[in-house]
Order: structure tokens, then C-alpha cells, then sequence
């Protein structure tokens, strides 16, 4: 059993042996069958808070009597990130209570909190549309370097968003913004660009270098490894998260197989894996757990296995990565715990 070779890739089987993290996904009902199907995978979950404020979504009130359940019962193999509460025209007051309401969170037990895209893309302040260097969030982003809990940020969307359909790189972002046209940039020319929304995070991320933070999604530079890298080198204290975003990696291997392994190597220890699933009771368990269980294997063959893949959001074969397990475990399990130091009696 314990032959494997140091530096060997793992095999397919090894998924389910060893202990990871799923750092990024929306458990959003009581039902506890997909955290009976991560604990049989050796996967600690971890659930994201959102604060929608839009009807069509779940309550932030529901997410939290969601993640207070499942968190009590089963402590062990999921955690959650709350959500930083608050409005669609922002004000001192509605930031002094975020700041309370952070505070709060951390006392309840949430790994860090979460500052969803309607930061950038719909919340005004003065009538404006406003971003997250604006000052008026100063005082936020000051009060969470100061607890020390971690921030994780979702801005902007990936550049394929302000492209036309037929540009697009990947299948599931055609598919995503054909069915979104309300969120589809290209269609909002007078909506802030994409640079705009990567411009304003990095302001933040400069002004703000005590914060913990973790990019969701690849920071929202998914399009370009070589963007990734450009932030990564210039903010230290930016992890990202690879969640709905693996498939741009893929993509990128298409052409440059090389060259994106030679990146995960250089930033293993600033790269966490997350499946952004999203567990409802509007699909049936049995799809979900099936739809879990493909992103979680096909993956999981992305970055361990160097046969020829495909997948639905590709188009296009690409080789897999074949990473070295100490880097898989980096990106699968300790990676996570170094962003978010709550999850670090996991390590124990
Ligand atoms: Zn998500």
C-alpha cells in the first residue's frame, strides 16, 4: 500500500483514498446525502453564503439556517463561508453593519466570508454604480484584515462574458450566457469592462495588504495563465480558487499542454480546488450526485492522469496535467487550509 513512489502521479482510485478539500461549492438544503457521498470520498465540503438580494435566489437567511445545520451535525466534513450582508444602494450605515455582521459570522464559525460580483456590477453608492476600491468599503476591508478572516472575492465575471457568443472559449460559458443574457457583458456596453473589474480588485488588493485573500474563480483572470501569474507575483497575499474554472485550463492545454503545467508548478501553493457545485431541493438528488461525481472524477483526471480527455465544456481534446501528488495535495487539501486557517484541524 504505501509503495507509491514520492513524486509519481496518483491514480483514479486514489481519489476517494485521500483527504481533500472541496473549497468551493453552494450546499444550499438540509438534505445530507452529498456530504455522506463526500465523507465516503474523503472530502471535506465547503459551503459558500451568498448574498443574492434577489428574489430568485435563496434567502441569506435560509443559506444561514442551512449552513448552522449541517455544520453541527457534521462538523468534521463541512464548513462555511458566510456572506459579507449588504445592500443594493450601499451607505455608512449599511457598511457599519456588514462590519457587525462579519464579526458575527466569524463568532458563528464561518471560515471566512464571501463579496459576491453585484459589487462591480449592480450595487450603486451615490446613484453609481460602485466598485470594491471605492472608499466607502474602506472600512470593511480594514475591520477583516484587522479579525483576520478571509475574504473571498467574486468580481467581474470571466472575459468571455464581454465577448459575443460565438467568441466565447469554452462551451459552458456559451451555454451560461445564452440562457443569462441579463448578465452578459457584451450585450451592457455601458457596463465597466472586464480590465475594469480586474483594475478595481487590484486597487483594493493594494491598498489592503494585510487582507486574506482568495480570488474566486481564478480571479477572474481565467482567460490567461500568464494574467494569473502577473497577478499572483504582484499580490502575495492573493490565493485563487479554480472553481468553475478548470475547464479554462483545460482549454488552454489544448495549445499549450507545457506551458500550463509549468504554471501549476510555479503556483502550487497559491491554487485551491473548488467544484462550485450547487446542491438544491429544485433537481433531484440522484442528477446532482451524478453531475458531483463527474466534475469531481473528471478533474480530479485533469490534473493526476496524462491520457487524452475530453469534456462537454471543451471544445476539443487536451492531455492531462499529470501533476505530481505533493502538488495535488497541495491544491486538493493544503493549499485550502493555509487560506482559510479555521479548516487547519483537518491537518490534525
Ligand atoms: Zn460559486
Amino acid at each position: 500500500m504505501q509503495d507509491m513512489e514520492k513524486g509519481s502521479p496518483y491514480l483514479m482510485d486514489d481519489f476517494s483514498k485521500i483527504k481533500k478539500v472541496d473549497a468551493h461549492l453552494h450546499y444550499y438544503t438540509f438534505n445530507d446525502a452529498f456530504i455522506h457521498f463526500a465523507q465516503k470520498n474523503n472530502m471535506h465540503l465547503v459551503s459558500i453564503n451568498v448574498d443574492f438580494m434577489e428574489d430568485e435566489w435563496m434567502k441569506l437567511s435560509e443559506q444561514k439556517n442551512i449552513a448552522g445545520y449541517h455544520k453541527t451535525n457534521n462538523p468534521d466534513s463541512y464548513s462555511f463561508i458566510g456572506a459579507v450582508p449588504l445592500s443594493n444602494n450601499i451607505t455608512v450605515p449599511v457598511i457599519e453593519n456588514a462590519c457587525q455582521q462579519v464579526a458575527a459570522e466569524q463568532d458563528n464559525g464561518a471560515i471566512g466570508v464571501k463579496i459576491w460580483k453585484n459589487v462591480g456590477m449592480k450595487i450603486t453608492h451615490n446613484n453609481k454604480l460602485v466598485m470594491i476600491d471605492d472608499p466607502v468599503f474602506s472600512p470593511l476591508l480594514r475591520q477583516l484584515e484587522h479579525i483576520k478572516l478571509p475574504v473571498l472575492g467574486h468580481f467581474g465575471e470571466p472575459r468571455n462574458c464581454w465577448l459575443p457568443i460565438d467568441e466565447m472559449t469554452v462551451e459552458s460559458d456559451k451555454k451560461y450566457y445564452s440562457s443569462h443574457p441579463e448578465f452578459h457583458m457584451n450585450q451592457q456596453p455601458h457596463m465597466p469592462s472586464h480590465n475594469d473589474q480586474v483594475a478595481a480588485c487590484n486597487n483594493m488588493l493594494a491598498k489592503h495588504r494585510h487582507l486574506n485573500f482568495v480570488g474566486a474563480h481564478l480571479g477572474s483572470s481565467e482567460y490567461s495563465i500568464d494574467e494569473i501569474a502577473r497577478r499572483l507575483d504582484q499580490f502575495p497575499h492573493m490565493n485563487m480558487d479554480l472553481a468553475e474554472r478548470v475547464c479554462h485550463l483545460q482549454h488552454q492545454a489544448i495549445n499549450d499542454h507545457q506551458k500550463v503545467y509549468d504554471f501549476m508548478i510555479r503556483y502550487q501553493d497559491r491554487l485551491i480546488y473548488g467544484s462550485d457545485m450547487v446542491f438544491t431541493d429544485n433537481k433531484s438528488e440522484e442528477e446532482q450526485l451524478e453531475e458531483l461525481e463527474r466534475r469531481w472524477h473528471s478533474q480530479w483526471q485533469f490534473f493526476t492522469q496524462t491520457n487524452i480527455q475530453n469534456t462537454w465544456e471543451v471544445k476539443g481534446s487536451f492531455k492531462g496535467l499529470g501533476l505530481p501528488r505533493e502538488v495535488v495535495d497541495k491544491i486538493y487539501f493544503s493549499n485550502a487550509i493555509k487560506a482559510y486557517p479555521s479548516l487547519s484541524f483537518l491537518a490534525q
